[in-house]
């Protein structure tokens, strides 16, 4: 292979092309660059950053805590970086990996500006071309599409969006300058985790805010707050046990909000036993934490309906005005989206500024040069915000051209069969591909950083593997991909995650005509890296290594 360092070599000399210079992918580089890999990272952006590159809304904040939203691998990093809150905000993110890429010394090896638009997969020579928006194209043995799960922005279909004569924004396309929305009119559209946490900051600016909301969200507040320089510097001391935590939990983490906090006793109440009065004690005495304290919320729709209803009387005791209190109330199964945490949410619903659209007694049939017309009414507006979601997990994948063996694109396969992949890593036929946090991985089940660095080390290690063994081919056996995807299928059927009454984006409901399919793998990080493990001992149980061949298969 190639020596790493040389941006002179023709691009057919690279082992591997990353996609994306986000949490994985600048990972992804680190890792191969120092197993002797010649790596080049493509990323669509200016910077790098990933999620928290292009996230810049105002109120975007992590959901876990940021001694766990970090990269675990280099103890080096954990002790050079101060965090100055528990939950870090989206600039102290975006400034970290921004620290990290800095420290890792991988700039050289990422070309910003530069859109991947498609992809294919030459038989023969066991090589991708790659291809850009600019026209530009890439050779490389591997591919490996860090291109993030939450990462290609749903533009809403609503009729005469051109016509707007305001400002447009997108929470996910947010400028990196900021929107003053003093003195504004404005709409925020989309009530999911974007829309949650903008809300509260807009509305302290603008002067009118309607609040544009099809479904109610379950929220609960974030126990942010600041970090003292003493209190973190005890904490990072602490770095090696958090980290050993992280690995032994069942979804590579161990503060997360809604899950008791670590030390404290299992659930053992189950609400269906319950009494209206030890319900309402629940709620006096525990607040938000209420509807999670007891051990059947998940486990069917009559126990998780009590937990609606505790949700119902929280956001009752919150929203003054009992017809704004009663539309912001959810009628979705409680934990089958997101859960958000918001940050005075629900008190933004107290000002006088501020207005719940609700869209479900009338939705939105076109925007008009001077704001949104609704079935029932008509708002002017100088600014329109979407924060409208995401083509989730595969919706980067398939908007690039990617052609695989035979001529068959990754498109049309998933939009036939649903997103099925190997371990959420490779998909049939599409040889020397990997995808980071893919369908069918614990993803966004997990702590994403956790679960990346997972991913790229397996990676890494399979190409190391191949590398080790001669061959120049690895990809899924016939059947390989199929059996993951069923099993992965069977944890999650009949749970109220795939509940009729939820759309989450975990089912791609949030698109028309996408699959129904529940597309993180639901059996947690620490089982799945267990698999992962066992089939590397395996000699990589369920993948094919070879030689490509001049007839174009690799037998
Ligand atoms: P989302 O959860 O998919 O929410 C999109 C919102 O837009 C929903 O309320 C949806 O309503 C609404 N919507 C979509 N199209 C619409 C239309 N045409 N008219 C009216 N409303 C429309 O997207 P998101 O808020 O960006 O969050 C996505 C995920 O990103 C989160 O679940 C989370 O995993 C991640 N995220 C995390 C954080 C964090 O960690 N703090 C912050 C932001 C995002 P329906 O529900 O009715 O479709």
């Amino acid at each position: 292979m190639p020596d790493t360092d040389e941006h002179s070599a023709p691009p057919q000399a690279l082992d591997v092309i990353v996609i994306g210079a986000g949490i994985a992918g600048i990972y992804a580089v680190h890792k191969l660059r120092g197993l002797g890999f010649s790596v080049q990272a493509l990323e669509a952006g200016d910077g790098v950053g990933g999620t928290w590159y292009w996230n810049r809304y105002p109120g975007c904040r992590v959901d876990i805590q940021s001694i766990e939203f970090s990269y675990s691998f280099s103890d080096d990093i954990q002790q050079s970086w101060d965090w100055s809150e528990t939950m870090a905000d989206q600039p102290e993110l975006e400034r970290y990996l921004n620290f990290v890429a800095d420290r890792l010394d991988i700039r050289r090896h990422i070309q910003l500006n530069t859109r991947v638009t498609a992809l294919t997969y030459d038989d023969s020579g066991a090589c991708w071309t790659v291809r850009t928006e600019a026209g530009d194209e890439f050779a490389a043995q591997f591919v490996v599409c860090a291109t993030g799960c939450l990462s290609e922005p749903l533009a809403p279909p609503i009729p005469g969006l051109e016509t707007f004569a305001g400002q447009i924004l997108y929470t996910s396309r947010f400028p990196a300058q900021g929107f003053d929305f003093t003195g504004k009119r404005v709409a925020v559209v989309g009530t999911g985790s974007s829309g949650v946490q903008a809300i509260p900051v807009i509305a302290e600016q603008a002067a009118d805010l309607y609040v544009m909301q099809r479904s109610a969200a379950y929220t609960r507040p974030s126990p942010n707050r600041a970090l003292a320089q003493p209190e973190w510097e005890q904490m990072k001391a602490g770095y090696a046990d958090v980290r050993a935590q992280e690995r032994a939990s069942f979804a590579g983490t161990i503060y997360f909000p809604i899950l008791p906090t670590p030390g404290s006793p299992p659930l053992t109440k189950r609400v269906v036993d319950s009494t209206p009065e030890e319900r309402r004690q629940a709620i006096d005495e525990l607040g938000w934490d209420a509807p999670w304290s007891w051990a059947d919320v998940l486990e069917n729709l009559e126990a998780n309906a009590y937990a609606g209803e505790m949700y119902a009387e929280l956001i009752r005791r919150v929203v003054v005005d009992p017809e704004t209190a009663a539309a912001l109330i959810p009628t979705y199964p409680v934990g089958c989206k997101r859960v958000i945490i918001e940050n005075g949410y629900y008190q933004s619903f107290n000002r006088e500024n501020v207005h719940l659209v609700d869209l479900k007694k009338g939705a939105i049939t076109s925007i008009e040069p001077a704001g949104i017309q609704t079935e029932q009414d008509f708002f002017e507006l100088d600014v329109l915000v979407f924060a409208t979601g995401f083509d989730a997990m595969t919706g980067a994948l398939t908007r690039m051209d990617i052609t695989g063996r035979g001529g068959r694109t990754l498109r049309e396969f998933w939009a036939a069969e649903g997103p099925v992949t190997y371990l959420g890593l490779q998909v049939e036929g599409f040889p020397n591909l990997f995808t980071v946090s893919g369908p069918g991985s614990p993803s966004v089940r997990s702590n994403m950083f956790q679960s990346i660095e997972q991913h790229v080390e397996f990676i890494a290690g399979a190409l190391e593997y191949l590398r080790d063994k001669g061959c120049r081919v690895i990809e899924p056996r016939p059947g390989a991909a199929d059996e993951w995807t069923s099993y992965a299928a069977t944890l999650v059927n009949s749970t109220i995650m795939e509940a009729d009454s939820c759309n989450s984006w975990f089912l791609g409901a949030n698109i028309p005509g996408k699959k129904r399919v529940f597309m993180p793998y639901f059996g947690g990080l620490f089982s799945y890296r267990e698999r992962c493990e066992d089939i590397v001992r395996a000699d990589y149980e369920g993948f094919e290594l070879s030689e490509p061949d001049a007839e174009g298969s690799t037998g």
